[in-house]
C-alpha cells in the first residue's frame, strides 16, 4: 500500500499543489487557486496559507463536507459551483483567465502535474529502488496515473531502475468509468459522461482531461482498467482498515476493490509484486462510509450491562 492518507493535508494532493503554489510564486502571481473534487482545494489552501496567498478554490456544490471544512480553515474563498465537476472546471478556466490567477490544474497544470511523480519515485526509494510487477492508480482526470506512467520511464532512462516494464492500471467507479468503458470498448477516444453518479467523489470527473494520454499509458504498460461499485468500494475500505490499518476514502476503496476483482479474474497474479496506492483519507468522506461501518453498542456504565452487550 502506498499510503497518502497521512500527508499534511491527507491527501496525495499535496504532491501537485506544492510544486503548483511554489511555481506560482516563483512567477509572481497574486493569488492561486484551483478547480477540485475537493482533496485538490484543502491542499492548495494550505500551501497557499504558508506561502501567504490568497487563495480561491472552486468546487461542485456536493463536495463532502469535511473537505469543505478543511479548505475553509486554511482561509481560502470557497466557490461552491451548482454543477458537475466538469462545470466547476469549465468555470475556473474562464476565472483564472479574467482575474489572472494562478490556477494549479489549469493554466499552471505543466508545473502541477509534475508534483505527482514523487509517488512513483518514492515506491522505487522504499522497494529499495527495484520496481513493482503492477501499481494499481484511483483514476479522475488521470493526471495522476500519467505521472506515475513519466516518473517510472524517468528513472528507468536514469538508469536508477531495472529496465522492466511495470503495468500501470486504472481503478475507476462504476459511476463514472469513461477511461475503464474507453479501454474495454477498444476505443481510443474517452466518450465523456454528463452526469457521474459514485460515492468516490473525488474520482467523479466526467470528462478526464488526460484520459487519451492514460488510455496510452495503460496499453503501452500492459496495464488494464477495471471499475467498481459502490457497494464493492464500501467493502473494500473495510477489508483495508480491518487488514492493514489504513482508513482510507472512497478513491482508496476504488483502488483496492478494483485489485481484488483484478486478482480475481486471473488479470493480476496473486505472486505479483503490487502496489496499490491509498489516496486520501478516510476522514475526508466520513459522511459516505457512516452508513456501511457498525454501530457502536450503546451501554449503561455498569459491568451488567456490558456483559449483556458482550460475546
Ligand atoms: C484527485 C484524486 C485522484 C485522482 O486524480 P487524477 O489525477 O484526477 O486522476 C485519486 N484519488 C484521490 C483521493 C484524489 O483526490
Amino acid at each position: 500500500m502506498k499510503d497518502d492518507t497521512v500527508n499534511p493535508t491527507n491527501s496525495f494532493k499535496d504532491r501537485p499543489a506544492t510544486v503548483a503554489v511554489s511555481k506560482a510564486q516563483e512567477f509572481g502571481a497574486k493569488a492561486v487557486g484551483c478547480a477540485s473534487t475537493g482533496n485538490l482545494a484543502a491542499a492548495v489552501a494550505a500551501h497557499a496559507a504558508k506561502a501567504g496567498l490568497p487563495c480561491y478554490v472552486f468546487i461542485p456544490a456536493d463536495t463532502e463536507a469535511n473537505k469543505v471544512l478543511q479548505a475553509a480553515t486554511y482561509g481560502a474563498k470557497i466557490l461552491s459551483v451548482n454543477g458537475t465537476y466538469d462545470e466547476t472546471n469549465r468555470l475556473a478556466a474562464q476565472a483564472s483567465e479574467e482575474y489572472g490567477w494562478a490556477f494549479a490544474n489549469i493554466n499552471i497544470r505543466p508545473y502541477y502535474v509534475e508534483g505527482s511523480k514523487t509517488l512513483a519515485f518514492e515506491v522505487c526509494e522504499q522497494l529499495g529502488w527495484s520496481t513493482p510487477d503492477s501499481i494499481v492508480v484511483p483514476t479522475g482526470s488521470g493526471a495522476l496515473l500519467c505521472a506515475i506512467w513519466r516518473a517510472f520511464n524517468q528513472f528507468n532512462e536514469l538508469g536508477l531502475i531495472d529496465n522492466k516494464r511495470i503495468k500501470v492500471t486504472a481503478a475507476q467507479p462504476h459511476g463514472c468509468s469513461p477511461i475503464v468503458s474507453a479501454f474495454k470498448s477498444n476505443s481510443s477516444d474517452v466518450e465523456p459522461i454528463e452526469k457521474p453518479n459514485t460515492i468516490a467523489k473525488s474520482l467523479a470527473i466526467g470528462d478526464p482531461g488526460d484520459g487519451l494520454y492514460t488510455l496510452r499509458a495503460i496499453r503501452e504498460s500492459g496495464g488494464v482498467a477495471e471499475s467498481a461499485t459502490d457497494e464493492e468500494i464500501l467493502e473494500a475500505i473495510q477489508l483495508l482498515a480491518k487488514t492493514e490499518g489504513i482508513f482510507a476514502e472512497p478513491a482508496g476503496g476504488v483502488a483496492i476493490a478494483v485489485l481484488k476483482k483484478l486478482i480475481d479474474l486471473g488479470e493480476i497474479a496473486p505472486d505479483e509484486k503490487i502496489v496499490c496506492c491509498i489516496t486520501g483519507s478516510g476522514f475526508k468522506a466520513s459522511e459516505s462510509i457512516l452508513g456501511s461501518v457498525s454501530r457502536p453498542l450503546e451501554i449503561e456504565p455498569t459491568l451488567e450491562s456490558l456483559s449483556k452487550v458482550i460475546n
